[in-house]
């Protein structure tokens, strides 16, 4: 059979489009983020494009707990939690999570990917004569959740709650409805006016469904997101999170009423057949949030950050997206080209950012995702952006006025 050939041919495809993704060998020093030993090249670089956003996967209270969670309780959680049990560390962690999102209750699943899938999955799939109401910009573990579960879907223009209007005004009134959703979204960094999209789920009695992935621990008094910074968290049916990036472990989870959790416990497949989170990891996440529900230190400093790379590319005439968020796309429009700046940042400055490319963003706005974090200095900066102008000349490539 033609398996082995079949498998080459399209990667030789994936290539040919300059589509192909390259895995960087990098091995992240606790202590010294954001450097990393880059094993391509065997140096030190910078990394740019982490999505632990506030450095808190090397936050040594958070290490402490890790270590301290790894040598009392071990490695691994031993299975599901319906059959090896549940842990202090998995129950504390969800009632930290109700309390941040101001819900009933949470429940904690591997990965964030996993959180929506498996819950918008589940939720769609078993009320009966559900229908979708989907952001055109959805998440890929969302959009997979609602296939899943072979339930109806509509999609509403991008943060756009009048089309969402529009399509819920077409719809039977007496049917249940999710309008699902983001917060920030990561490749363009847009924010979601959640007020108004609130609104209009309320007039027609649906389900809210925001996933608040990219903001949890960067936005809003105590790090519950942009729900949280504009008070609309008790508005929202679900608020659906990742341990694994403002938060810097590994995890995901949902926060909603008591009942919606349990539910989604009992029939969510994605939750009842996959091993639980490892308790080290649980205790890790739980110290990460509370650190974060209290400091502002983190929220400040990257804000700050942010806004002085946004300055210094503005400066240069470096051309990048504006957006009200934590996340610089520097748009370079050619997947080709993307590849082979980001290959002369890292060779030539030791500066680590990824090209995206397709199918994360749609063809003719590939970039490179720049996003700062509170520990990268002045001097980072300024190597960042001297590195990104001498390629902006040397690629001939347009700056902004
Ligand atoms: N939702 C959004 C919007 C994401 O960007 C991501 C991951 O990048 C996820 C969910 C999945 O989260 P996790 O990385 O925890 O699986």
């Amino acid at each position: 059979m033609w398996y082995e050939s079949f498998f080459r041919e399209q990667l030789a495809d994936l290539k040919r489009q300059g589509n192909y993704r390259h895995f960087a060998e990098l091995e992240r020093h606790a202590g010294h983020f954001p450097r990393a030993f880059h094993h391509g090249i065997g140096r030190d670089v910078t990394v740019w494009c982490s999505n632990d956003y506030l450095g808190m996967g090397q936050h040594p209270t958070v290490l402490r707990a890790m270590t301290e969670a790894t040598e009392r309780y071990g490695a691994g959680a031993g299975g599901t939690r319906n059959i090896s049990g549940t842990s202090p560390q998995h129950v504390a962690l969800e009632h930290e999570l109700a309390a941040l999102h101001g819900k009933e209750a949470a429940l904690l699943f591997t990965s964030g990917y996993m959180s929506n899938w498996a819950t918008i999955g589940t939720l769609a799939q078993r009320m009966p004569g559900c229908i979708v109401l989907s952001d055109a910009a959805n998440h890929a573990s969302m959009i997979e959740g609602m296939r899943h579960s072979r339930a109806p879907k509509h999609i509403f223009r991008h943060n756009d709650p009048a089309d969402l209007e529009r399509v819920l005004a077409s719809l039977p009134r007496d049917v249940p409805k999710i309008v699902a959703f983001e917060s920030v979204y990561s490749m363009d960094g847009d924010i979601a006016p959640l007020a108004e999209l609130c609104d209009v789920a309320e007039r027609h009695q649906a389900m809210t469904y925001l996933d608040e992935v990219h903001g949890v621990g960067l936005y809003g008094a105590q790090g519950g997101g942009i729900s949280d910074r504009d008070g609309v968290g008790h508005r929202l049916t679900v608020i659906e999170g990742t341990l694994a990036k403002g938060y810097g472990v590994v995890g995901g989870y949902i926060a909603g009423s008591a009942a919606l959790c349990d539910f989604v416990r009992s029939f969510a497949s994605g939750f009842i057949f996959s091993s639980a989170l490892p308790p080290a990891v649980a205790a890790a996440a739980l110290a990460s949030v509370r650190h974060l529900r209290t400091s502002t230190t983190e929220r400040a400093a990257h804000a700050e950050r942010v806004a002085r790379v946004r300055r210094r590319l503005n400066e240069e005439g470096l051309p990048h997206l504006a957006n009200p968020s934590h996340i610089i796309p520097v748009m370079v429009g050619d997947p080709v080209q993307a590849r082979l700046i980001s290959e002369q940042l890292l060779t030539r400055h030791g500066v680590y950012v990824q090209p995206i490319n397709y199918p994360t963003v749609p063809r003719g706005t590939e970039r490179l995702r720049i996003t700062p974090t509170p520990l990268h200095s002045d001097a980072d900066i300024e190597v960042l952006v001297s590195a990104l102008s001498e390629a902006w000349s040397e690629f001939s490539l347009a700056r902004a006025a």
